[in-house]
């Protein structure tokens, strides 16, 4: 069994014969030696293999070797007498399992672009930017799970397919198995869905939300992380279709208790990535976002300023720069204002609460002032909200009310509306998008980078 190259990284030398294996990073000749970086994916840093070229039958198998090629060396593992790593592999043999000319092969030893990467989305993966934003992704979705499963949240799997007309119009995908070409209509001229594989018009979910309720109202703290679609038709560096949400809801508690565990839970899971993605962190500090561990290090440190809405409104009002968007109260903050928020006004993140009724969802609990809802917005530096909740409505007649003033078909809501009419409590959640953090901690400037196979408009590549 080949050892990784992260474990032997930390090993100490031995007489012991091992195996690793890999694909080359770069290849050095000198007179009587060839070098290898080889990388197995297991950490950003390569594993150093010295080849004595002098031995008989080994010039061919070198010769076939270039970046990219993926091989197989066998050696023991010194001490190493470069000043870039403690050890390196003293081969006995080695074996090229695939060649990887260097007249095609798209990644050579440079600087490639992140638009260039993307489109050979197939390789991006072996570069140590993307290499290292899979090993955080992957540690901060571990993070992510660990820190519900300690405090006992049930995880929650949310339909993907949703046939509920719950989620609001626009920026949805259908799912249908309607021929496109000869749609059946109905006698008014409209679809005929009644005839589509559900019976009914379906869509792809938008959130978890409202069914995580359901659980919630049931098993108390419940939580969901699956993917979410939106048919964003925004060009974003922040927005693509498919993307990860993180969505807790929590019965029998208040905004609150939602705010204490929205910044807990940011808090836990920028401290475990640090902790566990070390030499990653620290390749995003140097390379990506200048000093970006630090600063995750001091967000983990202090707590996190809150503001109503209405405060926030007046210090953007009072703020000596002009914004794209003019502020006055009630109006929905822009990314811009966001921005000025974190970094001018709180020096940090954010949670503005409070919002106007007319800029928030439906199922926001109504405070007593009539005009704004408990809805809180965790803002961060250089990304702006990178949480959105609420408390929800958990009065019957306050909801019947906000949904039909919203315009809203209150058949479609029956069963969310039963959970206000059988043991209601009061009930809290919020909806992260996992790449939004990602980004945030990488310091990654697009969230196409983020994600392995990004889907954008246009985009579907991979
Ligand atoms: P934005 O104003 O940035 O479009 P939103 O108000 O549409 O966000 P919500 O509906 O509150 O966002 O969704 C919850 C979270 O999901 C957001 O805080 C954000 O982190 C993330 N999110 C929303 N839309 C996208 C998207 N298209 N791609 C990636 N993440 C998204
Ligand atoms: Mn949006």
């Amino acid at each position: 069994m080949a050892q990784r190259i992260s474990h032997l990284l930390q090993a100490d030398p031995s007489d012991t014969l091992i195996t690793v294996e890999g694909w080359v990073r770069t290849k050095r000749d000198s007179k009587n030696f060839c070098f290898f970086e080889l990388n197995d994916g297991s950490s950003l840093k390569n594993l150093q293999i010295v080849l004595d070229k002098t031995t008989e039958d080994i010039s061919e198998e070198i010769d076939r070797v270039s970046t990219g090629a993926s091989v197989v060396f066998t050696g023991i593992l010194v001490e190493s007498p470069g000043k870039n790593q403690s050890v390196e592999l003293q081969a006995k043999s080695i074996e090229v399992l695939g060649e990887a000319p260097a007249e095609s092969y798209p990644l050579q030893k440079k600087r490639h672009s992140f638009e260039f990467l993307r489109e050979i989305a197939h390789l991006r993966p072996r570069t140590n930017t993307l290499g290292a934003v899979a090993r955080v992704r992957n540690a901060m979705s571990m993070a992510i799970h660990n820190f519900f499963q300690e405090r006992g949240f049930l995880y929650i799997h949310t339909p993907i397919i949703s046939a509920s007309d719950c989620e609001g119009a626009g920026e949805m995908f259908q799912v249908t198995t309607l021929p496109l070409d000869a749609v059946p209509k109905n006698e008014a001229g409209r679809v005929d869905y009644a005839r589509d594989f559900f019976g009914k018009q379906a869509n792809l979910t938008v959130s978890g939300q409202l069914e995580a309720e359901i659980y919630a109202l049931a098993l108390k703290n419940v939580y969901t992380f699956g993917p979410t679609f939106r048919a964003e038709n925004s060009n974003t560096s922040r927005h693509l279709a498919e993307f990860w949400m993180i969505e807790p809801e929590m019965a029998f508690c208040t905004l609150e208790g939602d705010m204490r565990v929205a910044e807990d839970f940011l808090k836990s899971v920028f401290a475990e990535v640090l902790r566990v993605c070390t030499e990653d962190m620290e390749f995003f500090s140097k390379w990506v976002e200048k000093g970006i561990a630090e600063s995750l290090q001091s967000i983990v440190e202090k707590p996190f300023v809150h503001m109503p809405y209405t405060d926030a409104v007046r210090e953007l009002q009072k703020a000596p720069v002009t914004f794209d968007y003019p502020v006055s109260w009630g109006v929905d903050l822009q990314s811009e204002h966001e921005k000025y928020l974190t970094e001018q006004v709180c020096n940090g993140p954010v949670i503005v609460t409070d919002y106007p009724r007319e800029i928030k969802a439906f199922y926001m609990k109504l405070n007593d002032d009539e005009k704004t809802v408990r809805a809180m917005d965790v803002l961060v530096p250089r990304l702006g909200e990178i949480i959105g909740g609420s408390e929800r409505e958990n009065r019957y007649d306050l909801l019947l009310d906000r949904i039909r003033t919203m315009g809203l078909n209150e058949k479609d809501y029956w069963w969310y509306l039963d959970l206000r009419r059988y043991g209601s409590v009061p009930h809290a959640g919020f909806g992260l998008g996992f790449e939004r953090v990602i980004q945030y901690v990488t310091g990654m400037q697009n969230i196409r980078d983020v994600i392995p196979f990004p889907r954008t408009v246009g985009s579907a590549e991979f």
